[in-house]
């Protein structure tokens, strides 16, 4: 066994780096590592558990299909793609809550670059022609609370990585909807309408709309729509998990 002296290891052995998830200590002496080796195998990456996905929303569906019933009914018309780097499962759910409950820049570098990492091969994964990065966002009374808005931080993680530059002033969100969870999918739609301003033209621009975790679609959709009521001609959803209903 040989032991490698360095400042590295030194420093993981005095803060005693621990996994994110499991709580067991890294032996790495990687400092960007937040999660043990073990606990990276189990995440559950999009591309490694979805067959097919419908290629609006992109919910799970059947080989045969090309969308689901949702997009078939035209529920996210206004959305072009949505590109997933995750499934909303054990244990990045824990890190998704982790990221929301403190402004984590080391969590979201984390989350951006391994779902980079994960979309980047995909045929339908292009940043071509794309003019901006739009984060999903949040009400004044949420952001008093919370302090942050977290995709804000990860919007910009993801401008820096593609160069595509990130507006956080574009739209607001006028309408303080509450809590989404809880409600049933025909009311996170009803509920979302008109929650957003948009402050400027947004004529023949395309746009990624960035968010932590799609559910139904209602508000990244809703987003959509009022960015292309105001001339936008592409909205493209990428979120770092896609929730199986
Ligand atoms: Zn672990
Ligand atoms: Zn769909």
């Amino acid at each position: 066994m040989s032991f490698q002296f360095s400042i590295e290891n030194f420093i993981n052995y005095l803060l005693g780096c621990r996994c994110l998830i499991c709580n067991k200590k890294i032996s790495s002496i990687d400092l960007e590592q937040l999660i043990c080796n073990q606990c990276l195998q189990l995440l559950p990456k999009f591309s490694r558990q979805v067959e097919n996905a419908c290629r609006i929303c992109a919910l799970p569906i059947v080989k045969e299909l090309t969308i689901c019933k949702y997009c078939e009914n035209g529920e996210l018309e206004y959305l072009d793609k949505t590109l997933a780097g995750y499934i909303y499962d054990f244990p990045v759910r824990n890190l998704i809550l982790k990221l929301k409950s403190t402004p984590n820049r080391a969590i979201a570098k984390f989350l951006i670059t391994e779902l980079l990492n994960s979309i980047i091969d995909l045929p339908s994964y292009s940043v071509e022609n794309i003019n901006q990065i739009i984060p999903m966002p949040i009400h004044d009374n949420r952001l008093s609370l919370r302090g942050f808005n977290q995709s804000i931080v990860l919007a910009k993680l993801l401008a820096k990585q593609t160069g595509i530059p990130v507006n956080i002033n574009l739209v607001n969100k006028i309408k303080d909807n509450g809590v989404q969870e809880g409600r049933t999918r025909k009311q996170r739609f009803q509920n979302i309408k008109n929650s957003f301003n948009v402050s400027a033209n947004c004529q023949n621009q395309n746009y990624i709309l960035i968010d932590d975790v799609m559910t139904t679609g209602a508000s990244i959709n809703e987003l959509a729509r009022v960015l292309k009521k105001q001339g936008a001609n592409s909205c493209n959803a990428l979120v770092v998990c896609r929730a199986v209903l």
